[in-house]
């Protein structure tokens, strides 16, 4: 069953989501070699308790942590751990946050250091494909625009589109119906109306689209073993029918900027 939200609800998942995006800011100022994506972990879990949230991933599922820390050939659902960051790496940072019954739930790839061009271009790209889905979250379309707008963009640039894991509602729940993948046909699917609130979140490989899992019960990989990014904006459908991004980069990208990242 899919939950329609009133305007209410919706500026409540705002404000988780809003949450998130200012906790990717937080993590973005310390990301550097040599930094351990523990340590991301430690100041995200830090921030969100200190605004009066709830991570909210920990404990999910069993999952240990505040953040998922993908790193490089790791495509989502990393675990932070001891190893530090190196010069040329990309990480994939996802957060959730439970706030006043609502989550939140968004995720950044950042740059480690100094990263090569063909790195560069697979994180606009993938963010460009996020862009390009929530143009088409609106009233009247299908999820399938969505899905199609995503894997339109990151094929025709050569890159592969995992299938496996997908975007979702989002709501009281950190996962609620309907499912959104990033690849699928114009026009099929369940057709939106004002009050979806959908999590979107293109997960786009560099190589090939097959995954693999680690042995950890956790981290998703590529299975060519090239970099994948990741990029996640919580977005709803207004009254009028128009999408509404509810969460935001622009905290993380004034950081970025201010490191000359940007
Ligand atoms: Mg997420
Ligand atoms: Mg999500």
């Amino acid at each position: 069953m899919i939950f329609y939200k009133t305007g209410e609800e919706i500026e409540r998942i705002k404000k988780s989501s809003l949450l998130v995006g200012k906790t990717l800011a937080e993590v973005a100022k310390i990301i550097k070699p040599g930094v351990t994506t523990l340590d991301l972990d430690k100041v995200a879990e830090e921030f969100i308790r200190d605004n009066k949230a709830i991570p909210g991933f920990l404990g999910y599922g069993g999952f240990p942590n505040t953040l998922c820390t993908s790193v490089n050939s790791a495509v989502v659902h990393g675990i932070p751990n001891e190893k530090p960051l190196f010069d040329g790496d990309i990480v994939s940072v996802d957060c959730g946050v439970l706030m006043d019954e609502f989550y939140g739930d968004s995720a950044y790839t950042f740059e480690v250091g100094e990263v090569s061009n063909e790195i560069k271009k697979l994180l606009r790209i993938t963010k460009e494909s996020l862009d390009l889905a929530v143009e088409q979250t609106r009233s009247g379309n299908r999820i399938g625009d969505i899905s199609f707008a995503v894997q339109n963009h990151a094929e025709s640039n050569g890159y592969g589109v995992v299938r496996e894991l997908v975007g979702h509602g989002l709501g009281r729940s950190l996962h609620e119906k309907p499912e959104v993948p990033n690849y699928g046909k114009k026009g099929r699917g369940h057709k939106m109306k004002p009050g979806l609130v959908l999590a979107i979140e293109p997960m786009i490989n560099l190589g090939k689209k097959e995954i693999t899992q680690l042995d950890d019960g956790w981290t998703i990989l590529t299975k060519d073993n090239l970099p994948s990014a990741h990029f996640e904006h919580d977005v709803a459908i207004s009254r009028d029918g128009s999408p509404e991004v509810l969460s935001s980069f622009e905290e993380i990208e004034k950081v970025l900027n201010n490191k000359g990242k940007k």
